[in-house]
């Protein structure tokens, strides 16, 4: 598709009347003047419109077909969510209004859905409060990991060790290593953190282990099955236990973290909340933390007055300070407490059930068509490795061509050949089973003919990429001059 320069034919468009009001050039002062005029391009209001409705329609999306990309947890988000946030009270409400304490009126509203967002995520994961500061899982993780370093500091230790299982998502190490820890691998087996493994390392840095960062559901798609005794060997050093949920999927009303002995848990309320993940934002990444955690929370803080109103609290001489600005996402609370109060208690656990459901149907009828490590029960995901002889990169290409998103492919690391799946409880088993039939044709296709399998794709927008390329000679400009 051209750009939207290429498509520009000189005197083309509106022109600007000649206007009798002073210049920028009168008004501002040189040194801000650009030295030439801005190249843009002369199109008509229906080039324009035709070149931006043709580029939105070269982008896959949840709208257009299915997308089980694992970790993701792509999903249909249902639009009135978008409906409410928009609503002019949300959406024309300036940030500052709040952080100021001025039109304490206009602001209430805004304030009580912070506020009830936070007793409904509280609800879910059995917590005691919630910060909706960070703009993204990753930076909930640096949130959170920053507030178990400030529980052990105000307790006069000096700790630098995180244990993070090879199962984790890839940002924990990151996010541990950003707050400046060092990190300790603790090896699985058969999928699972092995209590003998995490007994080892325990022994071996007691009392210089912060705290450990599980991924649950991990990115193998399970469930750990050792949690009390991992919880246990934790606790014998004050070391504290790091839920990441940023896909909760599988576990919506179907267990508490906070009951299971978790003290930290971020969640992305762009995967399983009612926002799509990717694309570029915005997200949100709210953590949630024990009462002993509590007071080192970023602040400004919702508190409710004994009248019922609600104020930001700025109070609160532990915090570790600010993460993001203002709030965190405001839109992406409204969106998520919106879908939080049309589900119900009742709907959130019909989610963790077809989710499940879903996953464990797709992984099922895959059996004969893949190979499956792992062969009990998955959660909202699992994963499974290219057959012999075939690699997962030209099987997710391949699947392009028949109109799917690829799995995750590559990830987790500890998986051959990966291709991790996420279908997600939104997708109808009509659905599922023409996937099912793509992926089977696909690998046929790859097993009689292996040459066409590495051209694919060929009916994308794009094909194939030369990615090495992309990632270290990376030219994001169309040629402007
Ligand atoms: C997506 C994801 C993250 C990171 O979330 P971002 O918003 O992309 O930073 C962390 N952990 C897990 C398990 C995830 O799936």
């Amino acid at each position: 598709m051209k750009t939207i320069f290429a498509e520009s034919v000189p005197g083309r468009g509106s022109r600007f009347i000649e206007s009798d009001a002073p210049t920028a050039a009168q008004m501002l002062p040189g040194e801000l003047l650009r030295a030439k005029p801005p190249r843009l391009p002369e199109c008509s209001e229906l080039d324009v419109v035709r070149h931006f409705t043709g580029l939105s329609s070269l982008n896959y999306s949840v709208d257009a077909n299915f997308y089980p990309l694992g970790s993701c947890t792509m999903k249909y988000n249902p639009k009135f969510t978008e409906y409410v946030a928009g609503l002019p009270g949300f959406a024309r409400l300036h940030p500052l209004l709040a952080q100021l304490g001025q039109g304490a009126s206009q602001t209430q509203g805004a304030l009580r859905c912070l506020y009830d967002a936070e007793m409904l995520l509280r609800e879910i994961t059995g917590m005691e409060a919630f910060t909706f500061q960070p703009m993204a899982g990753a930076n909930g993780e640096f949130t959170g990991v920053s507030l178990m370093a400030a529980y052990h500091r105000s307790k006069g230790r000096k700790r630098g060790r995180m244990l993070i299982p090879d199962s984790a998502h890839g940002t924990n190490p990151a996010s541990a290593a950003l707050a400046g820890l060092e990190i300790v691998n603790v090896e699985s087996r058969d999928g699972m953190v092995a209590p003998e493994a995490l007994a080892a390392h325990m022994a071996e840095y007691g009392d210089d282990v912060v705290g450990l960062m599980m991924t649950c559901p991990n990115t193998l798609g399970l469930m750990e099955t050792h949690l009390p005794e991992i919880v246990e060997t934790l606790r014998k050093t004050d070391a504290l236990l790091y839920y990441d949920g940023a896909n909760m999927n599988a576990v919506l009303g179907k267990m508490r973290v906070g009951d299971a002995g978790f003290d930290v848990v971020h969640l992305n309320l762009h995967k399983t909340f009612a926002t799509p993940h990717g694309g570029g934002g915005p997200g949100s990444g709210p953590v949630g933390v024990s009462a002993r955690l509590e007071p080192f929370l970023p602040g400004p803080r919702v508190a409710v007055r004994r009248d019922g109103s609600f104020y930001l609290n700025n109070n609160l001489p532990q915090s570790i300070g600010s993460i993001g600005p203002f709030y965190g996402s405001f839109a992406v609370v409204v969106k998520a407490l919106a879908y939080m109060l049309r589900l119900g208690g009742e709907g959130l656990e019909r989610v963790a059930e077809y989710a499940v459901l879903n996953a464990n149907y797709l992984k099922k009828r895959l059996e004969d068509v893949l190979d499956i490590p792992f062969a009990r029960l998955c959660a909202h995901e699992f994963v499974a490795s290219a057959p012999q002889g075939l690699r997962a990169l030209d099987i997710a290409k391949a699947l392009l061509d028949r109109g799917f998103h690829a799995p995750t492919i590559y990830f987790p690391l500890i998986v051959k050949e990966c291709l991790m799946a996420e279908p997600t409880e939104t997708e109808s088993k009509q659905t599922l089973d023409a996937y099912v039939e793509a992926l089977k044709e696909t690998v046929a296709l790859g097993k009689n003919n292996p040459e066409a399998l590495t051209m694919a794709p060929r009916r994308t927008p794009v094909r194939r990429l030369d990615e090495t390329a992309a990632a270290r000679r990376m030219t994001l400009t169309d040629d402007m001059e």
